[in-house]
């Protein structure tokens, strides 16, 4: 199976056609005939945008509560209705977030939720490349914790049996406040073996760190690498409350970083996350969105342009985060975090593109195709997306788009109890 595209403007500034032979990018610069050809004129092609950190299928609690303290959004809106998620919710609502990545330009995500194995079936139609772990949380029973791991392992193999190279299982213990450090150790253990990654949230808030001095007299990073638990596989999630010493922990053990902006935004967590640090030292960091109850959308070029604004709003210095960084954490940046080869627009890599309209009144003039994706494109922007070689949205219509609003409107009504 080929694909070519012909005549796109690329980040580099080359107007130039791409060849794609079954999963991966084979020639750039030569106009091939192929089984299918897009005539890319007037348009940019990108690598397409990495989400590391998402709960795809909170896509059906979207708005059902905001402006909220973390504590109470969590324990008197969020818990009570996942209490009631069903495989079939979760299959609906990943399908539903699925569908708006593609819409705006996603083509891989690292996700953490549950009956991940219903999720790993929407997944696998809708096309996407995704990273799936089931949610851990044992509340600190290391007793119950064991029950709960073999579960976890039945999902995990249920996930590996679709038997897609797109579709991989993933460690997701959720954070040291509701994971017994037994279980912490266990899943870490079963990641190395199995070459999974370890998707946890780190230091999301002050609160949690001042819990953990409480609780164990440590910060959660000290304590997680005291349990000998960090390591290139790990995908810190948030990563906000660090402080220098933490941040070079994190880059000696070459632990990944998730930075979310949005929701640590929304949820006012108080301080930016030490990206400029970060970056210094050396540490991966990509981008997430964080579920879509908290942020509330699974757009990236949202999630690009608030990081860029944030962190120069926060440091008082309008030259960091440039579009330039900011592109490369949500392409690059993302590809590494989750030891994917892809990210970039290269012979050999994952032909995982996208295609922006650039006949669109915000992203005219082309002055610097960069800048227009960060400052002024949204995802609605995206023409044509590309997963594993294969078109899975040309000018913007997806197969059974909509199949699935109709079923997660009523899906999400029906967990909400609202009718
Ligand atoms: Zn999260």
């Amino acid at each position: 199976m080929s694909l070519a595209i012909h005549d796109a403007l690329l980040p580099d500034g080359r107007t130039t056609s791409v060849y794609v032979e079954d999963d991966r990018i084979a020639e750039i610069g030569r106009k091939r005939d192929a089984d299918t050809t897009i005539d890319a004129r007037g348009m940019a092609l990108l690598p397409g945008l990495v989400n590391t950190h998402t709960h795809a299928a909170m896509a059906l609690l979207r708005g059902y509560a905001d402006d909220m303290a973390l504590q109470e959004w969590l324990t008197e809106k969020i818990w009570p209705v996942e209490g009631r998620l069903t495989p079939d919710a979760i299959y609906w609502g990943t399908k539903l977030a699925c569908l708006e990545m593609i819409k705006t330009g996603t083509t891989c995500f690292n996700d953490m939720y549950f009956h991940m194995d219903r999720a790993a079936q929407a997944v696998h139609e809708m096309g996407l490349r995704a990273y799936l772990s089931e949610g851990f949380i044992d509340l600190l029973d290391a007793t119950q914790g064991q029950a709960l791991l073999r579960k976890n392992e039945e999902i995990l193999r249920r996930i590996a049996a679709i038997g897609s190279s797109r579709v991989v299982p993933a460690v997701g213990p959720h954070a040291i406040y509701t994971v017994s450090t037994e279980s912490l150790r266990a899943l870490k253990d079963l990641a190395d073996a199995r070459g999974y990654l370890y998707h946890v949230h780190v230091s999301e808030t002050n609160q949690e760190v001042e819990d953990a001095k409480d609780d164990h007299g440590t910060t959660p990073v000290r304590l997680l690498d005291s349990l000998g638990l960090l390591g290139p596989n790990v995908v810190a999630a948030h990563s906000v409350w660090l402080d220098d010493a933490e941040v070079r922990t994190f880059a000696q053990r070459g632990v990944k970083v998730a930075h979310c902006p949005v929701s640590n935004m929304k949820l006012a967590v108080r301080r930016a996350m030490p990206l400029e640090v970060m970056r210094a030292a050396g540490v991966t960091v990509s981008l997430g969105t964080d579920g879509p109850a908290s942020n509330n959308s699974l757009d990236m070029f949202q999630t690009m342009k608030a990081t860029a604004l944030l962190h120069k709003f926060a440091s008082g210095e309008p030259t960091v985060a440039s579009a330039r960084t900011v592109f490369d954490l949500a392409t690059v940046g993302g590809a590494r975090a989750l030891g994917l080869e892809a990210g970039m627009i290269e012979v050999g890599k994952l032909a995982d593109l996208v295609l922006l309209d650039l006949r669109r009144p915000e992203l005219t003039p082309t002055h610097d195709l960069v800048s227009n994706v960060v400052y002024a494109a949204t995802g609605d922007c995206v023409d044509t997306v590309i997963c594993d070689g294969r078109v899975l949205m040309q000018h913007r219509k997806v197969p059974g788009e909509a199949e699935i609003l109709e079923h997660a409107e009523k899906v999400a009504r029906d967990l909400v109890g609202g009718r």
